[in-house]
């Protein structure tokens, strides 16, 4: 498989943003600004928790996919709060993030977690969008390559994939998260390179081929073009512009010039 087989995809991740009539607003908006997507485009947005339905609703039609923020790895019983995998699937989502850093920094979780969580998602058909990344201070030491693909192995290990669209990774440099300081194009292709030899050397190099790698951390419709381009780069976990349809479709458009 040649990297232009690998369609791009740009994810919005929209955190903790929009009450429901807010997240029916913008999926309308949403609807409107990308009847269709060009070729080679996926697009997919991951509202909360509390918001699926209503945007499942508003883009059964519309070529998004839609994602949750977090899962639970048990099917079911006393653990308040949480959503398992079948109930995301019930609210029709095909994908779910885990391992963002927020979730890592802010609720603890770590990477025996995120295997888990993993690990449930294959198992019922969903697809992980694996967060990962370093902090400014790994940055900076020069440690940052070890460090995600560390994360990377751990938090995808035991994984028996039989298909490369069963799993996204998504690099997530810390410092680069709603912080305005975009990693450069060549910063995304060094790690995001680094993490596609990683999943060669756990599935074996063809599965790795078509595993899309996106990067995340203040990427916008001025930025897409550049990152896209990089052979392992491909495409985008958008934060803070994805609550904007305009500049959200903006990138999708971009992504496939
Ligand atoms: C994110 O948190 O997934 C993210 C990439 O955020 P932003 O685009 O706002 O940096």
């Amino acid at each position: 498989m040649t990297q232009n087989s690998r369609k791009k995809l740009i994810a919005g991740n929209w955190k903790m943003n929009n009450d429901v009539a807010a997240a029916a607003q913008l999926a309308d908006e949403l609807v409107a600004a990308l009847p269709e997507v060009p070729e080679g485009v996926e697009v997919l947005v991951c509202p909360p928790t509390i918001d699926l339905t209503t945007v499942a609703g508003k883009i059964a039609d519309a070529p998004i996919a839609l994602g949750a923020q977090n899962v639970y790895w048990e099917a079911a019983g006393a653990y308040t709060g949480e959503s398992s995998c079948d109930m995301l699937k019930s609210a029709g989502c095909t994908h779910c993030i885990i391992g963002h850093s927020e979730r890592r920094d802010y609720f603890h979780e770590t990477d025996e977690d995120q295997n888990k969580k993993a690990h449930a998602l294959v198992a019922a058909g969903l697809v992980p969008v694996f967060c990962c990344g370093e902090s400014e201070e790994i940055r900076e030491a020069g440690t940052y390559v070890e460090h995600v693909t560390a994360q990377v192995k751990a938090g995808l290990e035991g994984l028996e994939l039989t298909s490369a669209d069963q799993v996204v990774v998504a690099y997530e440099p810390i410092w680069a998260i709603g912080t305005g300081k975009t990693a450069t194009s060549d910063d995304a292709q060094e790690v995001c390179g680094a993490i596609r030899e990683t999943l060669a050397e756990m599935f074996g190099a063809e599965l790795a081929d078509g595993i899309r790698v996106l990067y995340g951390g203040s990427a916008k419709p001025g930025n897409i073009a550049e990152l896209v381009a990089k052979p392992d780069v491909d495409g985008a976990l958008v934060g803070g512009a994805s609550l904007k349809a305009a500049d959200f479709s903006a990138m999708v458009v971009k992504a496939g010039e």
